[in-house]
């Protein structure tokens, strides 16, 4: 191994390469350390043992990994077997492997067994093009990642109160680096003294700068990390209502095709989709990319256009008057546009047993619940629901649980399930499927402990103990406060173009006044467009919200110019 330079007074992260090829090697660290190196150190390595003594002197000398690059085929250890290592000792780091055409299929299979970021191809010249770009996303993404040295925030709460959960979800959802401390241990009630703060009054919030928010709420804290929660106009051409895929399509298209824009999201950007560990269907991805991560650089997509992100507001009014559209918040306060795109999606249904509700948030969650992964090492985990969302959950806790049990409704998970999701799962030792299964009970003190199961063919119960549920049961749209302005099917989703029920002379929706027909995508007030999982009769994927927020742009200019 060739040792790279002593450790500065101010310790860059490391880019550590490994390629039994001495040539390679050398060409890879030369690449990387013109691009790289005024930030950062460039460790290289010969083979995968000596690699990781470079990681375990590393790991000692405090500094910190960001980006690991592993040839696949080296002799006396594999770039796999090699990163399958590295993660025991630098879990954050963001892995990629260096394989040939021919290893393509391995590096496939890689991806679940390393949690790969990325497979580049050998030969990458030029670097500029198919190196450098890769390389510059993973170290966005390994800054994003709470390997972050510096939290902006820390949360002083109790460990099973259901607000200090949610607060670290906000932050997490949001990208917004945190430290959580349990008020009960002594680094906790530490904080809680030197911020003065009454321990019966918690969570608490000490920001950056030293402020205490005492049982802040969700705008105070998004405040606090730095995130707008109030526009900066009156009015916009462009209110997108909603920051999942399909809003985040329409304010990257909006904002970079002019429009003034501002998207509206009452939580974290990213929707559902920002919760999902791994879209593997998503255009572009082959090694599939984490929610998170495609929120964040979609989001960072749009406001480099210009638009606006608000988050932690809640839309909770449209009215249009005359020829604007004005939306409301819960606030009272309001901004008006020339246009609205509606892309808010759908939440997850609860599930209704007995019990349940008193433990959400302690050990029950619904969706994956990032945050709390680590906190089921070693333990059981169990999830409710057979479709996509649930297996890509169950083969995301399985890297750390002792087992995860699946309980599915029906017979299998041939109907709800990708078969690429059902070989995975029936490969992995560590997940159980139990079919014909439902929860009918839940109980525990202060966290979840109990679990009764019943057997939907027998009917049968058993009770088994149980720390950690996490729920997948289908969604449903949250489009009451829409009621009696935009048409909606009976379950509550939002009619659009075509799906308009239409007058008796068969053409336009009741009460429309423009003498054309709606476009598509729009909704039964001109110049309110639906995108996405809202959208009755939608595709509910990442990709076709996308496609729908851009689209729905286009639509949104043909209205500005003959409105
Ligand atoms: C765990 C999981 C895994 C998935 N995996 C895949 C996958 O691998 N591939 C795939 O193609 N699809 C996947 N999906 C489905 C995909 O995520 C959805 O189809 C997609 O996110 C829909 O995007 P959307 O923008 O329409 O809505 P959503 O993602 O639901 O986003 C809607 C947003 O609107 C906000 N909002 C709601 N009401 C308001 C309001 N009144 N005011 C302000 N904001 C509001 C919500 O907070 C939310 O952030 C997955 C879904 C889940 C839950």
């Amino acid at each position: 191994m060739v040792p790279g330079p002593r450790l500065d007074v101010v310790a860059r992260p490391v880019i550590l390469t490994v390629d039994d090829d001495p040539a390679v090697s050398r060409a890879v660290a030369r690449d990387l350390r013109r691009e790289y190196g005024e930030h950062h150190r460039i460790v290289r390595a010969e083979s995968g043992p000596a690699a990781l003594d470079a990681l375990r002197e590393i790991a000692l000398r405090g500094e910190q990994v960001a980006v690991i690059l592993a040839d696949q085929r080296m002799p006396r250890m594999s770039g796999v077997e090699f990163l399958e290592q590295a993660m025991d000792l630098f879990p954050r780091a963001r892995r990629v492997l260096l394989t040939a055409y021919a290893d393509t299929e391995a590096a496939i299979t890689a991806i679940n067994v390393v949690d790969l970021d990325h497979y580049l191809l050998k030969p990458w010249d030029p670097p500029e093009e198919k190196l450098y770009p890769v390389v510059d996303s993973l170290l966005t993404a390994w800054r994003e990642s709470s390997d972050r040295p510096a939290a902006t925030i820390r949360i002083v709460g109790n460990r099973w109160s259901s607000r200090s959960y949610e607060l670290r979800d906000l932050a997490a959802r949001n990208q917004v680096s945190y430290d959580f401390f349990r008020a009960e241990e002594p680094e906790g009630a530490r904080l809680l003294e030197a911020a003065g703060a009454d321990p019966d009054l918690l969570p608490i919030v000490i920001t950056e700068d030293g402020r205490t928010l005492v049982q802040p709420t969700d705008a105070q804290v998004a405040e606090a990390a730095g995130l707008a929660t109030t526009a900066s106009e009156e009015v916009y051409d462009l209110v997108v209502v909603g920051g999942g895929p399909g809003g985040l399509g329409a304010s990257v298209y909006g904002g970079s095709e002019g429009l003034r824009t501002v998207l509206v999201e009452s939580r974290a950007t990213g929707g559902q989709a920002g919760t999902s560990s791994r879209i593997e269907n998503y255009l572009g991805f082959p090694d599939g990319v984490s929610g998170d991560q495609l929120t964040m650089r979609a989001r960072l997509q749009a406001e480099k256009f210009g638009t606006e992100v608000l988050t932690t507001r809640t839309v909770t009014a449209l009215e249009p008057k005359g020829r604007a559209r004005v939306v409301r918040f819960d606030d009272g306060s309001e901004i008006t546009a020339h246009a609205v795109v509606l892309a808010t999606g759908v939440a997850y249904r609860m599930l209704d047993c007995p019990g349940l509700e008193d433990h959400t948030g302690q050990g029950v969650f619904y969706g994956a619940a990032a945050t709390e992964a680590a906190s089921c090492a070693a333990q059981d985990v169990y999830v409710v629901g057979g479709a996509n969302s649930a297996g890509q959950a169950a083969m995301n806790f399985s890297r750390h649980a002792a087992k995860v049990v699946m309980l599915v409704r029906g017979p299998s998970l041939q109907a709800s399930m990708s078969h690429y999701l059902i070989e995975q799962i029936e490969a992995n030792p560590r997940i159980e499927v139990r079919t014909c299964t439902e929860v009918c009970a839940a109980a525990g003190t202060d966290h979840l402990e109990k679990l009764t199961l019943r057997d939907r063919n027998t009917g049968a119960e058993e009770t088994v103990e149980a720390s950690w549920l996490f729920v997948f049961i289908g969604a449903a749209p949250r489009t009451d406060w829409l009621d009696g302005v935009v048409a909606r099917d009976a379950r509550g989703f939002v009619l659009t173009g075509p799906d308009l029920p239409r007058e008796e002379n068969g053409r336009a929706p009741a009460g429309w006044e423009p003498d054309r027909d709606p476009f598509h995508l729009e909704t039964s007030v001109p110049g309110v467009f639906a995108v996405g999982d809202v959208r009755a009769d939608s595709v509910k994927r990442v990709a076709s919200a996308v496609g729908e927020g851009a689209m729905a742009v286009s639509l949104v200019h043909r209205w500005l110019e003959n409105r």
